[in-house]
């Protein structure tokens, strides 16, 4: 039996995860999981998979599960509680699947104690890279990627490296790959988060529609598969069927396909270097003709080249653009600006913020906040 520890439980992610569990529960069995504010649906989570341990990172919500819960399950709270489960001796899987640099910390403790890291989570890369790949490295733990382009190009590398010279990261383009510019200035949160292929969270939903999540895949890419810029390449492909691909120096082109389902990814992650059933559904080529393929258009999707920028110059540019997204995605989705502004409020928070190489997570964090201050202002300007 494999103990899970399920960071972001409630989450898109979360839910997705203990879907793959129910068909599997005789090899997984969930042993601790997190959520931030929503304990209702904790209690309802705590009831069914009566886990040795839930973590309510905000307070008052963990005296709201403790009060109500009936399992014999230990409520535990705030943000250090995730450090807590997710380097447990007994935990042997852990799924990072909070959303944003709250999930940083926790991944970064499961890569310390040795863990399977199951990374869904890609701001853990986008702020930490350097650091978190280096505990990776130094305390032998095992990353697989939970997001759907990653794991595409993880699965067409499981042939080896030789000659390989660049990976292509496919994007839908959201659901404005059509949407002339100029109509971009007035839509609004609900359409944004629209998405016509996948059912995510609602930030990570506009950023899809901004490209500024493609633009986080590829730093999460860099480090992942420890390629450069000039390697990493982003192509649309509206039908999210082909999830990534990896070209080879013989012109040879390996791709992984699919249905555009988390589960597939998900499962692959908990069963590598198995595979096992994940609930979705074979892939009918026949429904998804044609296939179609665009060259991405950076002046429509600025946040795209503002992330490869922020890779190019490394170190604390990619923690700063990363700050200034969220900034602007919650004033966005607060109604508060307007979508076309968040592409310029990173822009800015870029160009005002100090650049240096981060050497522990305190700079990190520090970095974090500093940007998000910074992108706080200029967001002033914009109310
Ligand atoms: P979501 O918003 O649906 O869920 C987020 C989870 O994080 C919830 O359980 C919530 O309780 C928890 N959380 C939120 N704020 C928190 C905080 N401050 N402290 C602690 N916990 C907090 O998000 P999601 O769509 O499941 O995405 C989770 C992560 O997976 C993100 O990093 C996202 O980029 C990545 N991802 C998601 C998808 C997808 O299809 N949903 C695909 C690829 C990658
Ligand atoms: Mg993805």
């Amino acid at each position: 039996m494999i103990n899970l520890t399920l960071l972001g439980a409630t989450g898109s992610i979360g839910q997705s995860t203990l879907a793959v569990v129910d068909l599997h529960p005789d090899q997984f069995n969930v042993f601790a999981i997190s959520a931030h504010t929503n304990w209702q649906k904790m209690l309802k989570l705590c009831k069914k998979y009566q886990p040795t341990f839930a973590v309510m990172t905000d307070k008052s919500a963990a005296a709201k599960l403790s009060e109500n819960i009936q399992v014999d399950t230990k409520v535990l709270s705030g943000p250090q509680s995730l450090n807590i489960i997710a380097s447990h001796t007994n935990t042997d899987y852990v799924m990072a699947a909070i959303v944003g640099a709250a999930g940083m910390a926790s991944s970064l403790a499961a890569a310390k104690a040795g863990k399977r890291i199951m990374l869904a989570n890609k701001e853990s890369l986008v702020l930490a890279g350097d650091i978190f790949m280096q505990a990776v490295k130094d305390h032998d733990a095992e990353l697989i990627p939970v997001d759907s382009e990653h794991s595409a190009i993880f699965q067409c590398l499981q042939g080896g490296r030789s000659g390989l010279s660049k990976i292509q990261l496919t994007a839908s383009g959201g659901p404005f790959l059509h949407t002339p510019l100029s109509e971009l200035r007035a839509i609004t949160p609900d359409q944004a988060c629209a998405h016509p292929n996948w059912s995510m969270g609602r930030k990570i939903s506009v950023d899809s529609a901004t490209m500024m999540n493609k633009g986080l895949e590829v730093i999460e890419a860099h480090y992942l598969f420890n390629l450069p810029a000039d390697n990493i390449d982003v192509v649309m492909h509206p039908q999210s069927i082909i999830h990534s691909s990896v070209y080879f120096s013989d012109g040879s082109t390996l791709s992984q396909l699919g249905n555009p389902d988390m589960r597939t990814v998900i499962s692959y992650a908990m069963s590598y270097p198995e595979r096992i059933n994940s609930g979705v559904d074979a892939l009918d080529l026949t429904q998804h003709t044609p296939l179609e393929f665009y060259t991405p258009d950076f002046e429509k999707f600025s946040c795209l080249g503002l992330a490869f920028e922020a890779l190019r110059q490394g170190g604390s540019a990619m923690g700063t653009i990363n700050a200034a997204n969220e900034i602007a995605v919650e004033n966005f989705l607060n109604n508060k600006i307007k979508f076309l502004d968040i592409a310029n409020i990173i822009e800015k928070t870029l160009e005002q913020s100090s650049h240096f190489y981060p050497e522990s997570l305190t700079e990190v964090i520090d970095n974090d906040r500093t940007a998000r201050a910074i992108a706080n202002e200029i967001v002033q300007s914009y109310v």
